[in-house]
């Protein structure tokens, strides 16, 4: 689960990770007089979303004057905000946060993630904080620094002070730097988060550090124990379809392609979609029905399936295990024919009752390609719907 940026502050202050005074917006007039209260003579108003990169998108700007704020203010509420992380739809800014302005002198970049691999929290730090920290990753790796947080003692002052010297905090606020970065730990590690960043970490022109921005996102199979932060969730920020998903019990995924997956089990779906892409196609969704997938599952599956414009088949690929071919042949069934498909329809089963579930397909009288094993049914997949055309 994600946050807006404004939310990830509160949590943070309550860490004592200092951050400029702001005030979270739903109209002109609020960021006006959020401005106002705010004082002094230089604000920031900044698009709230689900995305980073809003700075180069245009949905960060410095405002001069109050004028200003309420220009800059109507400018960004309700623009569709496009950057590198919302897709070339981007998102309708609903809310803004107004913040006092900094003066800053440098900026540099914090961010903690879970390595599965080391079973470790790994805070990673760079003097080169900004907008283009992907660059860095990507063209000087080395200016990268990774510390690996050894959970049974936290943040230690000696891995602070590494980071601390690694990325050239002046010495005159390493004690700062250290509170600020054991107070970002600290809250990661009580959140339960699994993804933290502060980008830019800014050095103001009097020597003060400050977290300008701040996203965090928070493991979903930990939420049950933490009430106050699933009260934060904003569902507009959130694909609809990924949640009418969610109500059905259903993990689905959105994606570019045009071929539909229905798949049980995670691992399977992501080996369905490799071989898609194997045999020259694209996916258009993640899909799992997860082990006990019943009919009236896999309708709604199907459903969330032909919402998506772009479909031009449907690959579905089931190893019945605990669930039984058969049953799983029968959904399929229903589904078709309740939803009136009208894109291919690919299916692979193996398994329990497999020859079974095959006699129902086949006796079923509907248009279903069968396929022998995955590699069959991706080739059938890319080439059905290479030649779908939406009017035949
Ligand atoms: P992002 O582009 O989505 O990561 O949004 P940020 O919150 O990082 O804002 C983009 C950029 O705006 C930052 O990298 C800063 O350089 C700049 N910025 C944000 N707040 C302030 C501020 O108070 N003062 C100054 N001078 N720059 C700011
Ligand atoms: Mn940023």
């Amino acid at each position: 689960m994600k946050v807006h940026e404004y939310q990830g502050k509160e949590i943070l202050r309550k860490y004592g990770v200092v951050t400029p005074q702001g005030i979270a917006c739903f109209s002109v007039d609020e960021a006006v007089t959020a401005a106002e209260k705010l004082g002094g003579h230089l604000w920031v108003v900044k698009a709230q979303i689900y995305a980073g990169g809003r700075g180069k998108g245009g949905g960060v700007k410095l405002a001069r004057s109050i004028d200003e704020v309420r220009q800059l203010a109507g400018e960004i509420l309700n623009m569709t905000l496009v950057t590198h992380q919302t897709g070339s739809k981007g998102r309708i800014v609903h809310r803004l946060l107004i913040e006092q302005g900094v003066d800053t002198s440098k900026e540099y970049y914090v961010g903690m993630v879970v390595d599965r691999g080391r079973q470790r929290v790994c805070m990673m730090a760079s003097s080169e904080g900004g907008m283009d920290i992907e660059q860095v990753a990507a063209d000087t790796p080395e200016k990268i620094h990774k510390i690996f947080i050894n959970p049974m003692k936290g943040l230690t002052d000696a891995d602070a002070d590494e980071v601390i010297s690694k990325i050239g905090i002046p010495v005159v606020c390493a004690a700062e730097a250290r509170q600020l970065l054991q107070g970002l730990y600290q809250a990661f590690d009580d959140t339960d988060a699994s993804m933290l960043e502060i980008n830019p970490l800014t050095l103001t022109t009097d020597n003060h550090l400050m977290a300008l921005d701040a996203k965090i996102n928070f493991d979903d199979n930990a939420l049950f124990r933490h009430a106050d932060i699933v009260e934060l969730r904003d569902l507009d920020e959130e694909d609809p379809e990924e949640i009418e998903a969610a109500k059905h019990d259903l993990s689905y995924i959105p994606l570019d392609g045009n071929i539909g997956c229905l798949v049980n089990g995670a691992g399977l779906a992501m080996a369905t979609m490799d071989i898609i892409k194997l045999y020259g196609g694209n996916p258009a969704n993640f899909l799992d029905v997860g082990g006990g997938a019943t009919a009236e599952k896999v309708t709604e599956a199907f459903k969330l399936m032909l919402h998506n414009p772009e479909l031009q088949a449907i690959l579905v690929n089931i190893f019945g295990g605990i669930m039984k071919c058969d049953v799983i042949a029968e959904g399929v069934v229903m589904a078709a024919r309740q939803v009136r498909l009208t894109v291919p329809l690919i299916v692979r089963l193996e398994g329990t009752n497999v020859a079974l579930g095959k006699k129902i397909l086949a006796e079923s009288g509907l248009p279903i390609i069968s396929a022998g094993n995955m590699a069959d049914a991706a080739k059938k997949a890319v080439t059905a719907a290479a030649s779908f055309s939406p009017a035949g």
